[in-house]
């Protein structure tokens, strides 16, 4: 294993390998170690100011992109594009919020029914044509399969991977040969390792602009429609520098916690959020449920602001 390390944590890296009686040789700032066992490789991986390298592959399993170069993170709009009417309308209402990021344009969506609302599929990509006319903000579109990437390439400014969709490592690989930046969605139930991997898949294959996402797992818990991984946040955040933003809809599935968990994820490190609206919920034809309206959505972003000012000294507004 080849570990890249800055001068400032030299000196503690050699104390820490000598401890351990692990032999290594040093060059610049790179260390060669020939011989380590999982738990210390998995010690010197949660370690942000390291780069650890894996020998046999040459790509970098920890990227160092300095998170709080740029302010939160914030993706929203409706689960899908349902028209155009309604998408445009929903755009409109969307490019006036201050703060926004990027607007969810779903065309292809995964369903858990046959029968349920499966998008619009590639007649929604006219509408994202017009949907452009209103804002240069990027637009995300998931992306399901390989031909639905290759519907969405001309369209979409960001891809998205679902949770469904987490470990299919042909989609990861070709979303990967891609320059567009991805929103990888956690499997709702993938351990933080299996996200992780999923996410080097993207890298090794040449594209670093991963954005990881935490939507829920599934537990016991039926409350919610899935469980709010908190603790995922600050995990990921000491093994990778990538940026993580949180879903507070599809990990809730009811709009009444959408706020409170938006909070949670912020105040526990994460990067941003990525939010389901509608300007009329109650009548969205997917995942109503859980959509907020546009005023709750400026709220919400206005405390995130307020928490990530307190919990990042370098926080850029
Ligand atoms: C979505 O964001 O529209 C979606 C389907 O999310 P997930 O993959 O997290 O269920
Ligand atoms: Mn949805």
């Amino acid at each position: 294993m080849i570990i890249k390390c800055n001068n400032d944590y030299q000196n503690q890296l050699i104390h820490f390998l000598n401890e351990q009686n692990i032999i290594f040789k040093q060059c610049e700032n790179y260390f060669i170690i020939d011989n380590i066992d999982d738990l210390t490789i998995n010690i010197l991986k949660a370690n942000r100011q390291l780069i650890c390298f894996d020998e046999t592959k040459n790509y970098p399993l920890v990227q160092s992109v300095n998170k709080h170069d740029f302010p939160l993170l914030i993706f929203a709009g409706p689960c899908s594009i349902e028209c155009d009417e309604n998408y445009h309308e929903a755009v409109k209402k969307l490019v006036q919020i201050d703060g926004l990021t990027g607007i969810r344009a779903g065309a292809f969506k995964p369903r858990t029914s046959p029968y349920s609302f499966q998008g619009l599929q590639t007649q929604a990509m006219n509408i994202i044509i017009n949907a452009k006319k209103v804002t240069n903000l990027p637009f995300i579109c998931e992306v399901t399969s390989i031909e639905s990437l290759n519907q969405c390439l001309n369209y979409a400014d960001i891809l998205q991977i679902g949770t469904r969709n987490m470990q299919n490592f042909a989609l990861l690989e070709a979303c990967g040969k891609t320059n567009k930046p991805i929103i990888l969605k956690r499997g709702m139930g993938a351990t933080i390792d299996e996200f992780l991997s999923a996410a080097e898949y993207i890298l090794k294959a040449g594209n670093q602009k991963v954005i990881l996402c935490e939507r829920g797992i599934r537990t016991f818990e039926n409350s919610t429609r899935f469980t709010l991984d908190i603790s995922a946040i600050p995990i990921i955040k000491q093994i990778t520098n990538l940026p993580i933003i949180v879903d507070p809809s599809h990990a809730s599935g009811k709009r009444e916690l959408v706020e409170s968990l938006s909070l949670a994820a912020i105040a526990a490190g994460a990067d941003g959020l990525l939010i389901e609206c509608h300007q009329n919920p109650d009548f969205a034809y997917s995942d109503g449920r859980q959509a907020i309206d546009f005023n709750t959505l400026k709220n919400i972003i206005n405390k995130s602001r307020k928490i990530a000012e307190i919990i990042h000294e370098d926080f850029k507004n």
